[in-house]
């Protein structure tokens, strides 16, 4: 049965741009970039602000998409946060696939939801735990790792598995030792 998209499910909206892709192997591509509100994490470093959001209905953000498409000429989308794989949905996915979309999901890995994981173009996965039993989404999919990089050993690295696309990324460290908490 086809899935349809859910018009009138509202979505926590931090802010849609348009932009480049800076990070990773998607580096350079011109994109409209959705990054929702809210997270299933708490890192201490984390910049984005979760406390302020929009509403947007589905047709709303898909009428927001196609306004962007237009005006910036592209049909490349970034779902980024916060963590959007809390909010994204099947019909939503399915309903921007299509149209012909190419569509990207930046996620911390935690989340397994393979309808629509299945639909997308391109997945990356930032982990903020080395913890492989609270990355699901290791275990299903391969495009990109992308590590903020701290102390890790090469054989830390190993073990997260064979990656086609592996990308380490600096972070600033103030020593405290507890970056991170999970809230749900
Ligand atoms: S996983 Fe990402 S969005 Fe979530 S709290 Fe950590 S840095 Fe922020």
């Amino acid at each position: 049965m086809k899935t349809k998209m859910d018009y009138s499910k509202e979505y926590k909206i931090n802010e849609i741009f348009y932009s480049i892709q800076g990070e990773g192997r998607n580096t350079g591509l011109p994109a409209i970039f959705i990054r929702f509100s809210g997270c299933n994490l708490n890192c201490k470093y984390c910049d984005t602000n979760h406390e302020y959001f929009n509403i947007y209905t589905g047709i709303q953000l898909v009428n927001k998409i196609f306004t962007f498409s237009k005006k910036y000429n592209t049909k490349n989308i970034i779902f980024t946060g916060g963590e959007p794989m809390l909010q994204l949905d099947e019909g939503l996915i399915k309903h921007l696939k299509e149209k012909d979309y190419y569509l990207c999901i930046e996620t911390n890995g935690t989340i397994h939801n393979q309808s629509v994981i299945q639909n997308i173009d391109w997945l990356t996965i930032s982990p903020k735990s080395l913890d492989i039993a609270v990355l699901p989404a290791l275990l299903y999919t391969n495009n990109e790792l992308k590590l903020i990089f701290d102390t890790l050993l090469p054989e830390e690295i190993k073990k997260l598995g064979s990656w086609k696309h592996l990308y380490l990324q600096p972070k600033h460290n103030n020593k405290d030792g507890n970056y991170i908490e999970n809230t749900t």
